[in-house]
């Protein structure tokens, strides 16, 4: 387990505008998080390099955009209907709903501490349900009590229960995973773009699960975003692309700055494989609440695609360009939490240096939210403030992420820039206006504290030099 403390983290993430919780002047909504200044930056970081190592990098990689609303089929024919649930318990004295397979103890109630409390687990779907289109509250139950023939509209109303039917057209769900919107699309791309194989389709977007006990700030949420992949081969070459993503999956938690020894790959047994996967590793990092699934590796074999070919009544094989025998491809998916992604970076980046009394976000230069910060030494000298404005457009320029700090002193500057993880403060001073030093500037760098003179017609290599 990491020996950061996730309060620690959740604390700076509110302070200094990266996380806040959902609906926070509402009194908030459970399993959900909103994203500040900070905060967006470093996820659109983080998707952004994502994009780039596994999309723009590779040769065989093409990206799609599929609507979070789906047809129903697509969710019957996944088998989330009927499967996609966890156990759900409730305590008979507190009425706490839990979820069985994460207690600490099966038959201890953690809410109100009785034994022996507990109603026998249920299946709980996961799927938030919708309707789409305009129908009413009563229409709803009136064609469901049509279908189902057993309660009347006002009982059913009075109860605000909607008897449960398989066919109402206008059911749609919120995706819980937005791996079902590439393979809905595998035939439009192979019938358009007619990619070689093997070849994978990569998606980044929301995915909403209705958690029963969402917890451990954004690791559990209700609505969340994922990155995935559906690599699609042959069936003879799974086990060898499955190892290559294995290396693959290593290189990007490299890339988030993860230290090698804090990820650990997990064989997941039979038994807890999800129905679909021949082979699953999962992905694990130590978190602050301990050693968790970071993302997930499974091989999905032609699972998802028979069941397309099957309920839509479309072939989904693969004619080889070489004229070879067509065959429904298998698949190899990793499959990447953007939540969880930051939460390893910021766990592994959060430092508490004691020894110079501040805390610092060690982010990569790549991820950090902010890259540079530009400081006039007065704002009451108009040179020094045109000067510093100067530097300040040249480096917005090349950075994007440049921030102007004009106002407190500048070691309260630098606590505070150290905080929210900017790698260097470029400060403006009457050393830069005139004399030998004329056009030099004072660069700080985060992780040292030390400080160096820099000319300005270097600084930008400098900063881009990771020293
Ligand atoms: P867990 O066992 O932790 O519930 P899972 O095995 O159900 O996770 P997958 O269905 O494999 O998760 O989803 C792929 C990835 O999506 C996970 O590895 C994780 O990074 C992310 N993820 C899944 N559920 C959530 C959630 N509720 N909140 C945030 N991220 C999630």
């Amino acid at each position: 387990m990491s020996d950061v403390k996730l309060e620690d983290i959740v604390s700076l993430c509110k302070r200094r505008g990266f996380i806040y919780p959902g609906s926070d002047v509402y009194g908030g909504l459970s399993g959900t998080w909103d994203y500040g200044p900070l905060g967006v930056a470093l996820k659109r970081n983080i998707m952004q390099l994502w994009w780039k190592m596994f999309v723009d990098d590779a040769e065989n990689m093409y990206g799609v955009d599929a609507a979070i609303l789906m047809n129903q089929k697509v969710w019957q024919a996944s088998g989330h209907v009927d499967t996609f649930t966890d156990p759900l318990v409730e305590c008979s004295n507190c009425h706490s709903r839990l979820r069985a397979d994460k207690l600490d103890d099966p038959n201890k109630c953690p809410v109100c501490g009785k034994v022996g409390t507990f109603s026998e687990p249920r299946a709980f779907n996961m799927m938030f349900k919708t309707h789409v289109g305009p129908v009413t509250e009563r229409e709803i139950v009136e064609d469901a009590v049509t279908r189902a023939e057993t309660v009347t509209i006002d009982e059913s109303l009075s109860a605000t229960k909607i008897p449960q039917t398989d066919n109402d057209p206008s059911v749609s769900y919120l995706r819980p995973e937005t791996a079902q919107g590439i393979f809905t699309n595998f035939k439009n791309v192979v019938d358009s773009y007619y990619p070689d194989m093997p070849f994978g389709l990569a998606q980044q977007g929301k995915a909403f699960r209705n958690e029963i006990s969402p917890r451990d700030f954004i690791f559990r949420s209700r609505e969340f975003e994922q990155m995935e992949i559906e690599y699609f081969v042959h069936p003879d070459n799974w086990e060898t692309a499955f190892e290559e993503w294995i290396k693959r999956i290593h290189l990007w938690c490299e890339a988030l700055g993860l230290p090698e020894s804090t990820v650990h790959e997990l064989e997941v047994e039979e038994a807890d494989r999800a129905h679909y996967s021949k082979r699953t590793v999962d992905f694990e990092f130590d978190f602050p609440i301990g050693r968790e699934e970071l993302l997930g590796l499974a091989y999905r074999t032609d699972f998802d695609l028979q069941n397309i070919q099957r309920v839509s009544g479309k072939t989904m094989e693969y004619r080889p360009k070489d004229g070879g025998t067509p065959y429904v491809p298998h698949v190899i998916e990793p499959s990447f939490g953007v939540e969880r992604a930051l939460m390893a970076v910021l766990t592994a980046a959060y430092w508490n240096d004691t020894e110079n009394d501040r805390v610092v976000l060690k982010l990569p230069m790549h991820l950090a939210p902010i890259k540079v910060a530009v400081c006039p030494l007065a704002r009451n000298k108009p040179e020094l403030v045109a000067k510093a404005r100067e530097v300040f457009a040249m480096l917005k320029k090349e950075f994007g992420a440049v921030l102007w700090i004009d106002s407190g002193n500048i070691g309260k500057n630098y606590r505070k820039m150290d905080e929210i993880g900017v790698p260097y403060v470029v400060t403006v001073d009457f050393e830069t206006l005139e004399g030998e030093t004329k056009d030099t500037v004072t660069v700080r760098s985060r992780d040292t504290t030390e400080q160096e003179r820099v000319q300005l017609e270097k600084l930008i290599s400098r900063l881009t030099s990771n020293g």
